[in-house]
């Protein structure tokens, strides 16, 4: 039987098309198939590049010498601009909006030879856990598809998941790549804040946002960092300093193997098979030599409250910008503060005004003080916390999110979505990268996922843990189990 290209991993695929054994336009080919096959039922797209991929396609076949990513077919979320290529940011403000422009990360990964196939969902602008509030629908878990995939880049980890993309680019704010990663058992990545440009990123909190990757397996996630990551002057808060090569250090041996975990009265709320997931995770570090130590970490707890003020702040400034009349829709009107209002009104989503009302509230006059500047204080307190952490300790294990995936629907009340972020947001107010690895699975077949967090621009040694648990956990991020759930559908 003839081997279904899109199950190759990314990296296997840029091999086979790298010695010449398959030809980039058949992997496409069997791309585009599959997503006509399974799109219906995951809705991970909103917008597919078919043509462009095609011809692209082409073109890479021809060339003697190839890129990097030459034989990746990837997914980007719809937030990442893209020249000639609808960009929505999920939202109706946004439904027509074709970018004059590349993101850096587009660029970078376009100059090694990459595909992009499209653009996936997210909930709008980027401010969800479910990957519900998309202005244009709801996209499913592959695993289950009563379920949600996270969000809010869950189109992009559920079109990694349903082998509609290789790997897949996302951005996380406070847990948008690591939340989705975990729903859908992938690897996903938040770098250290500057590592990756911004540039061309929809901005939604601008000290919190990192685009981050998406993949199968932990070296794909390295390889698609290591194009993406690396000093940008078009972005002022980027990093000036060399990336280490995440693939050639892969398999060395860690030299670090001291490891935090959470204290016990940081895990209450904890869904009780995630819960024993995290303590079988501790138990296989210190099988293999890792020294634990526990913590109390005092200022987790403010962490959600202090993200759901500097957040929305940064947002209400952000989105200023979308008046209806430099980008996108405009309402029909003759005066022009009612046309802002109108357009307004009309453009955007419940959540996005929400997060607009509580940011502008927090830093009014009267306010801010009450706030903002304690928000802003509080992500010092949680900052020095990490410092001094990451003195006693090299790495931080915690579960990446306190459930498996939930129902769609299930989450009405605004603050029980946000509690999904306990885990993460810390890792974005501290600036530090966090990577997800699936770490098991639920009695009925959902993927749990772990959280491993480091010191600044720790990403190289987070790579060599999360390789090392790679094969101890033994994960089956398995087609045949969500080609089973697509049959039943049938
Ligand atoms: N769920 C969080 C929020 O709604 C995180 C979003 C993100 O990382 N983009 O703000």
């Amino acid at each position: 039987m003839k081997q279904k290209l899109f199950e190759l991993g990314l990296t296997e695929a840029v091999n086979l098309v790298k010695s010449g054994q398959v030809r980039l336009v058949e992997i496409v080919e069997d791309y585009l198939n599959q997503i006509d096959r399974v799109d219906k039922k995951v809705k991970a797209y909103l917008t597919c590049n078919f043509d462009a991929a095609l011809a692209r396609a082409r073109q890479i076949d021809s060339k003697p010498e190839k890129g990097k990513l030459a034989g990746a077919v990837l997914a980007v979320k719809d937030n990442i601009v893209t020249r000639g290529l609808r960009t929505t940011c999920g939202s109706k403000i946004l439904e027509n909006f074709i970018p004059p422009y590349n993101a850096t990360v587009i660029e970078r990964l376009e100059a090694e030879d990459a595909i992009i196939i499209g653009k996936t969902n997210l909930d709008e602008f980027a401010m969800g856990g479910s990957t519900e509030n998309s202005a244009f629908f709801a996209t499913r878990n592959p695993w289950d598809l009563d379920r949600v995939p996270g969000g809010s880049s869950g189109g992009s980890a559920a079109a990694v998941a349903a082998r509609e993309a290789a790997g897949a680019l996302g951005s996380d704010t406070g847990g948008s790549v690591r939340q989705p990663a975990a729903l859908c058992g992938l690897v996903g990545l938040k770098p250290t804040y500057g590592l990756v440009s911004r540039y061309g990123l929809i901005a939604f909190a601008s000290s919190l946002d990192q685009i981050g990757t998406f993949a199968r397996n932990v070296r794909d996630c390295a390889l698609l960092t290591s194009i993406i990551a690396g000093f940008d002057r078009r972005d002022s808060t980027s990093a000036d300093r060399p990336v280490p090569d995440f693939i050639a250090n892969l398999e060395l041996p860690l030299a670090k193997k001291r490891v935090g975990v959470l204290a016990e009265a940081l895990l209450t709320g904890v869904n009780s098979e995630v819960a024993a997931n995290y303590k079988a995770v501790v138990r296989n570090l210190q099988e293999l030599g890792f020294a634990i130590e526990r913590f109390p970490f005092p200022s987790w707890q403010y962490a959600l409250p202090c993200y759901y003020i500097i957040a929305p702040s940064e947002a209400s400034s952000n989105l200023a910008r979308f008046d209806g009349v430099r980008y996108g829709f405009r309402a029909d009107s003759r005066e022009l503060s009612e046309m802002y209002v109108k357009t307004r009104t009309l453009g955007f989503g419940s959540e996005v005004k929400r997060r607009i009302l509580t940011g502008t509230f927090a830093l009014s006059s009267g306010y801010y003080d009450a706030y903002y500047a304690r928000a802003a204080r509080a992500r010092q307190t949680i900052i020095r916390e990490f410092q001094t952490a990451f003195k006693q300790v090299d790495f931080i294990l915690t579960p990446t999110t306190p459930e498996p995936a939930f129902k769609r629907g299930e989450k009405q009340d605004p603050l029980s979505m946000y509690l999904e972020d306990y885990f993460t947001v810390t890792a974005n107010l501290a600036g530090i990268p966090g990577l997800s690895l699936p770490s098991g699975m639920t009695l009925n077949g959902l993927p749990i996922g772990t959280q491993l967090l480091g010191p600044d621009f720790s990403e190289l040694e987070l790579f060599k843990l999360a390789f090392l648990l790679e094969k101890i956990f033994n994960f089956k991020n398995n087609i045949d189990g969500i080609t089973t759930v697509r049959e039943e559908e049938e």
